[in-house]
């Protein structure tokens, strides 16, 4: 009997367990940038990056857009590996600028059409008050210069007046300008714009999506206070936790991982990859440990990515 032929471009199965039972990686990153927002590669590039060092399943989450994905839904195609169409939206918390996740297997649909436009928006009359800010701090024409780092028409974010405060000679470095101008607490970091968690969390899950809240132990919280913040996302819908970003401490990891059991979260995971040069690569994360979280890739909605073929994903595809 002759076997069905399969596309080219078909992964047969790619294993993704049904429980984290050791201290392992995976093929998976479900939190990048590209172009479209503050990262450095196009969609295009991204992909085969990430099909270069052996991913299977990404997704593309740029900063409150979801422009680049139809771009690296073509290429995430040509290159035999699964995409998640997805965004990173900002939020507030408590007078703190807390990160969401939006992961959409049916892509952008639905209130988040909206919540996108809004976004836009608050980001648009953002960059203005971070200039006029910086400007009275020595950075004259902050607008202008922050535009031209950006070298394209999408809205701007703290890392294009970050590379202007650079180029002016402002500050010696990158890091430079984020610890006396733009991170945490400080002048630049304006975040009154931003809707309130549980308003985009409702966007995300409303329009079919998985809400993961990102990067929870880069907020410098306590872990008491992680806890409420994380009661508050899942009060409003929230499903999933990213449980590895990036580089972290095994103990921090094992202490998150059980706030995640505690509350019946999904684990996720992602590199917050912005740029080549830099301390993250595609898939490169710490070890996930151990733990009876599960996987995000067993939540309902997005279960069929355990399994899923090339390509975008669609919903039930
Ligand atoms: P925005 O989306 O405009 O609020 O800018 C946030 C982005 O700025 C983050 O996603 C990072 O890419 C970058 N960023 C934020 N804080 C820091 C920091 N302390 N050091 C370096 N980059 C940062
Ligand atoms: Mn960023
Ligand atoms: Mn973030
Ligand atoms: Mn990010």
């Amino acid at each position: 009997m002759l076997m069905p032929l399969l596309p080219a471009n078909y992964l047969p199965v790619n294993h993704l367990p049904r429980v984290f039972d050791a201290d392992q990686r995976y093929t998976v990153d479900l939190h990048m940038h590209s172009t479209a927002s503050d990262g450095a590669l196009t969609p295009t590039e991204l992909v085969k990056l990430c099909a270069a060092r052996g991913l299977t399943h990404m997704s593309l989450t740029d900063h409150d857009t979801m422009e680049g994905i139809e771009e690296a839904g073509i290429a995430a195609q040509q290159a035999g590996l699964c995409l998640v169409p997805g965004c990173e939206l900002s939020t507030r918390w408590q007078g703190i600028n807390i990160h969401v996740v939006a992961l959409m297997p049916g892509g952008l649909q639905g209130p988040l059409v909206e919540g996108l436009a809004l976004q836009r928006e608050a980001r648009i009359k953002r960059a203005e008050v971070i200039a006029e800010r910086l400007e009275k701090m020595g950075l004259p024409d902050a607008l202008e210069k922050a535009r031209a780092q950006a070298g394209s028409d999408r809205p701007l974010g703290r890392p294009d007046f970050a590379r202007a405060l650079v180029a002016e000679g402002v500050v010696d470095d990158w890091a430079g300008a984020f610890k006396r101008y733009l991170g945490s607490g400080k002048k630049g970091d304006v975040k009154a714009h931003w809707p309130e968690i549980s308003d985009a969390v409702a966007w995300v899950v409303a329009s079919g999506g998985v809400a993961v809240l990102a990067h929870p132990l880069r907020y410098g919280l306590t872990r008491r206070k992680r806890g409420l913040l994380m009661d508050t996302f899942q009060a409003a819908g929230g499903q999933s936790v990213e449980l590895v970003s990036g580089q972290q401490n095994p103990d921090s990891t094992r202490d998150l991982a059980r706030q995640l059991v505690e509350r019946d979260l999904y684990a996720s995971m992602g590199s917050d990859f912005h740029f080549p040069g830099s301390h993250a690569a595609p898939g490169s994360m710490s070890l996930i440990p151990r733990t009876a979280a599960p996987p995000i890739w067993q939540h309902p909605r997005l279960v069929h990515l355990r399994d899923a073929p090339s390509g975008m994903l669609g919903p039930g595809s």
